[in-house]
């Protein structure tokens, strides 16, 4: 099957699977929250395909901690407005699932040996909440997230993937939520993306493609291109942890494979 099949055709297979798919989606900006755009309906229609979860795990770029990595294990997980000089609209809005505890624990457990933590003051960031109200508008499947660690390196987030990836058995979605490009000093409003921007996009997918995991998670792969796609790889993170979580039984289906401001990456992609 052509990873570039439409995800409204795999709508059946998902759901036949008893194994969850794992998601890590573009968000881009925030104002995605509130627009309906592109982004949006695409978001709408891929929480119609995915089988409805017992508990969301989120890896967002905007959780970032330093030589830990936490969990989430608050019972009703605060809204978080991270950003600054946006319209009131946007901080009125509240995404009100509960978390779960309970699961949040044993992901401390099973990361243990990666300096896991539980943590009760964090909540749902924008990295999250911007994407789950179009995956799951009624707030009714439980979420909690998970830390990125800034000082651990590209292949610790691959662990990471690959450490939680027993949670697919058991219903639990896990989505990392970034871009695969991010750079948002050069970013330029209705302008053509820059060619490095292009490079590195069209490169990681290549890349995972594939399945060529250690490479994506690997600086000397991109060599140069790798600062000037993320002069801070915090939203490149989470696409590896999702890498991390997939296996060789997958299929891979991308999803809203453009760039957008010159330099943000929004390409998407599913592993089920
Ligand atoms: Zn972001």
């Amino acid at each position: 099957m052509s990873a570039h099949q439409s995800l409204g055709m795999l709508k059946d297979r998902l759901k036949a699977s008893d194994k969850m798919p794992v998601v890590f989606l573009g968000h881009g900006s925030p104002m995605n929250a509130i627009e309906d755009n592109d982004y949006a309906r695409s978001w709408r229609k891929l929480g119609r395909a995915l089988p409805r979860p017992q508990a969301i795990l989120v890896v967002s770029a905007h959780w970032m901690t330093q030589g830990t990595t936490l969990v989430d294990v608050s019972a009703f997980p605060r809204t978080i407005h991270d950003f600054y000089g946006f319209p009131d609209e946007l901080y009125m809005e509240s995404y009100p699932a509960e978390g779960a505890p309970d699961l949040a624990r044993e992901v401390v457990s099973l990361l243990a040996s990666h300096h896991a933590e539980g943590d009760d003051t964090w909540g749902l960031d924008h990295g999250a909440w911007t994407v789950l109200k179009y995956l799951y508008p009624n707030a009714d499947v439980p979420v909690f997230q998970l830390s990125i660690d800034m000082t651990a390196g590209l292949a610790h987030q691959l662990e990471i993937g690959q450490a939680i990836a027993e949670l697919r058995h058991r219903g639990v979605l896990i989505l990392g939520s970034g871009n695969v490009v991010h750079n948002l000093h050069t970013m330029r409003f209705g302008a053509r993306p820059y060619d490095w921007a292009t490079e590195f996009d069209t490169r990681f997918a290549s890349l995972l493609e594939d399945r060529n995991m250690a490479a994506l998670a690997d600086p000397q792969t991109f060599g140069t291109l790798l600062r000037q796609a993320h002069p801070s790889v915090d939203h490149y993170l989470p696409a590896l942890t999702i890498a991390g979580a997939a296996d060789s039984a997958d299929q891979l289906v991308f999803m809203n494979d453009t760039i957008d401001i010159a330099s943000v990456s929004m390409r998407s992609f599913v592993f089920y």
